[in-house]
């Protein structure tokens, strides 16, 4: 349901809402809120809503710190579990404006706009399903997370595998509720890991719905007495959490993806499509997997892509064409984890993809061999890279990329870079359990 001004207005009465979240994200993905009483919903509606942006990660610029908030009227929706409260409230994701009236450039929504614009332009509607993977762990007598997950944390009221399967439930029907269709959910690999995966939609819809997703998830598992962590890899040795990105362009109402004539069925759409994300895959990966501990995912061993590559067959390489076909054919990227900023992460991949097609950048053969077992040979004779190994190398990439400074804009482009440098100078200082233990009775 796409809602009008109107309508909202009309069903805040109905639904007597008596708060608002207006919602929106910063450079680095963490969702932002100022709610306001109902009284101002109109004025709000109306884009007259004025915030202090220097509070806010990467927005600062020092002549610019009033921005203002336009409201998307077709994103209200009531929080179902403030229904049993006093007071209801339903939220509004919203676009960051200049007070000038003009699309803010460190507005994440707006820059993913900005490249699906660039989509439209040529004729194609952009469309992405995602899996969102994470952790459900116990909390402390205090109420702290830990790394502990219930599964194996024994609990005696509820059997511990049921308490995290109750939550899952729970967390599943509340995005019902919310207007999501659920396609699976499921425990996943590692003990006390879960999947959802919802309907794929249109670019803005599919990141308003991560950026929801990730808040309803945490918000739900609080309420069991458990910590939801999207953290890509929290425990050494076990898998860590993704968030593939199935991804199709349509023309003219049909998947530009499909061709029954060509082989593979796949059109040159398809496959140039696949050849930009290949060769702009290392300049991305910053932006997919933001964070040092997203590098601690792309190993080998744990069904995470290490190599750029793609297959219709097997699951190691970083891309793969599932076998569906029709209105189905898509492209599966496999790199991005939980932790990114999903405006962002479309951004750069649909920019990619884009150019492939721009440059009819034609992909290599498909790999359908298992690339973990090849030689460090082989892969150099089929021209096969691999991804980034840490956030410093993968920041190296991003800066020498003219086309994601396009993607993102300048704005977000170095501040992006500039706080990624700062955390990666932090963490690198550090002094960790690991070194202690193979070198401080060593040497
Ligand atoms: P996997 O086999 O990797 O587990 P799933 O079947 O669980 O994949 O995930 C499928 C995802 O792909 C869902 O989010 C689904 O809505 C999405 N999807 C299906 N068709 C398309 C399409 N044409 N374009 C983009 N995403 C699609
Ligand atoms: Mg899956
Ligand atoms: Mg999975
Ligand atoms: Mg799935
Ligand atoms: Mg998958």
């Amino acid at each position: 349901v796409k809602h009008t001004k109107e309508d909202v207005l009309n069903l805040a009465k109905k639904w007597d809402v008596r708060f608002i979240r207006l919602q929106f994200t910063d450079i680095l993905g963490i969702i932002k809120n100022v709610d306001i009483p109902v009284a101002q919903l109109e004025k709000a509606l109306d884009g007259e809503l004025m915030f202090d942006g220097s509070s806010i990660e990467g927005f600062v610029r020092i002549e610019e710190s009033d921005m203002l908030l336009k409201p998307d009227p077709s994103t209200f929706t009531l929080f179902p579990w403030a229904g049993s409260d006093k007071y209801t409230t339903a939220r509004l994701i919203c676009d960051v404006y200049t007070t000038e009236g003009n699309p803010f450039i460190g507005c994440p929504r707006s820059v993913l706009k900005k490249v699906i614009k660039e989509a439209e332009e040529l004729g194609y509607t952009f469309h992405v399903g995602p899996e969102p993977e994470f952790f459900l762990f116990s909390t402390d007598d205090k109420g702290r997370a830990t790394t502990q997950t219930h599964d194996n944390a024994g609990y005696f009221d509820l059997s511990p595998v049921d308490k995290g399967e109750e939550a899952r439930k729970e967390i599943v029907l509340t995005l019902q509720d919310m207007g999501f269709e659920i396609e699976a959910s499921h425990h996943e690999v590692a003990p006390g890991q879960h999947e959802i995966d919802f309907k794929y939609a249109d670019g803005i819809s599919t990141a308003d719905n991560i950026a929801t997703f990730r808040f309803v998830v945490r918000t739900i598992a609080q309420k069991h007495g458990l910590h939801a962590s999207f953290m890509p890899k929290p425990i050494f040795g076990i898998n860590g959490s993704g968030m593939h990105l199935h991804q199709s362009l349509f023309k003219d109402g049909k998947n530009a993806f499909y061709d029954p004539n060509k082989s593979h069925q796949l059109s040159d759409d398809a496959l140039h499509f696949i050849g930009g994300l290949i060769e702009n895959a290392r300049s991305f990966t910053a932006i997919t997997n933001p964070t040092i501990n997203s590098y601690k995912r792309l190993v080998p061993g744990y069904e995470a892509p290490v190599y750029i590559a793609w297959s219709e067959k097997n699951r190691s390489p970083l891309l793969r064409v599932p076998a569906r076909r029709g209105i189905g054919t898509r492209v599966e990227l496999r790199s991005p984890d939980p932790s990114c900023n999903p405006y962002l992460a479309l951004a750069v991949s649909l920019k990619a993809g884009l150019d492939g097609i721009k440059n009819k950048t034609k992909p290599p053969k498909p790999v359908d061999q298992n690339i973990y077992e090849m030689s460090q040979g082989e892969r150099i004779e089929q021209g096969i890279h691999s991804l980034p190994s840490s956030l410093e190398e993968a920041l190296f990439e991003l800066e020498s990329s003219v086309l994601m400074e396009e993607a993102l804009g300048q704005h977000v482009y170095h501040n992006f870079i500039a706080a990624k440098r700062i955390e990666w100078g932090l963490y690198s200082r550090q002094i960790s359990k690991w070194e202690i233990e193979q070198y401080l009775t060593t040497f």
